[in-house]
């Protein structure tokens, strides 16, 4: 085969629809030759999934809940029966009430809290532990996080916390899983229009404060956290770990941020 990806074999979780993030990630993966499999979350994102996967060639292995480990474990099994190896991992996952994306962080509840870590953190690491066991030959797990872990963003409350939390969660899996050869890394979009950002209030203010404050004067596409990606899951990255990586239109070095934009 041909292409950057070509021989290599990953898994990608959190393709919901065609705006995914994880959707732009397995096109770019597939269109360098990879060969990838997917995972669907319920019968409702089965439908959506099937033709997707079938545009790109992709396999599909099932549903998974992370909150549920059986299905994380019939998942790996299927993956292992598929190929017994695999290069690369995608973790595109993320939850939390829409109630409490909203109002104060501080009255975060217990229960969404916990949930939240639970979906949007932690899951990370539990894939991490079932790739490992599938890369002999060591390989690339990539996960997606967002600017709100290091800054107080509107509406991100407690999502922003988990986000913080996963990305110290990407340093100490560097450090776990580096000497077999497994790397490591985020990518910190920007906001996009996603399934998962319909959750999130004011969205589309958030969107225009980007355009008018990032230095490309724009936001950023699916298709190129997709081409980062799939540099992260390749050998052009082979020297990187442990790394948060904006792709976010350089918004995240501005210090001063204007707040007189015409359409906000
Ligand atoms: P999306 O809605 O397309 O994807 C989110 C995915 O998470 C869905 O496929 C959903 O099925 C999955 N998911 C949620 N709970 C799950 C569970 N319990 N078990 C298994 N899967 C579950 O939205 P997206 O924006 O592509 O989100 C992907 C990742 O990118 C998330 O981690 C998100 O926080 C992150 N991110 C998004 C933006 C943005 O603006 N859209 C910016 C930065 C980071």
């Amino acid at each position: 085969g041909q292409g950057l990806m070509a021989g290599k074999r990953g898994l990608i979780m959190g393709v919901a629809n065609n705006r995914s993030i994880a959707y732009g990630i397995a096109k770019a993966c597939a269109d360098q030759g990879a060969g990838i499999a997917l995972t669907y979350q319920g019968e409702a994102f089965k439908k959506r999934v099937e033709p997707l996967a079938q545009e790109l060639g992709a396999h599909i292995v099932g549903h998974c809940d992370v909150t549920d480990p059986a299905t994380l474990d019939d998942v790996f099994a299927a993956v292992a029966k598929l190929w017994g190896k695999i290069d690369f991992v995608v973790h595109a996952i993320a939850f939390s009430d829409k109630e409490e994306l909203d109002g104060r962080y501080v009255d975060t509840t217990r229960g969404n809290f916990q949930k939240t870590m639970e979906i949007s953190v932690f899951s990370f690491t539990d894939v991490a532990k079932r790739a490992e066991a599938l890369m002999p030959d060591g390989g690339s797990l990539l996960t997606l996080t967002y600017y709100g872990a290091e800054k107080v963003m509107p509406h991100y409350n407690v999502m922003g916390v988990a986000k913080a939390a996963l990305e110290a969660s990407v340093r100490y899996l560097a450090v776990d899983l580096g000497g077999k050869g497994i790397r490591v890394n985020a990518i910190s979009a920007g906001p996009m229009k996603t399934l998962a950002a319909s959750g999130i209030g004011d969205f589309r203010y958030i969107l225009k404060w980007n355009e008018y404050n990032a230095p490309l004067k724009r936001t950023v596409t699916p298709e190129e956290v997709g081409d980062a990606g799939m540099y992260f899951l390749s050998d052009l990255s082979r020297g990187v770990t442990g790394e948060v990586h904006h792709v976010d239109s350089g918004y995240h070095v501005v210090g001063m941020k204007a707040v007189d934009a015409p359409d906000i």
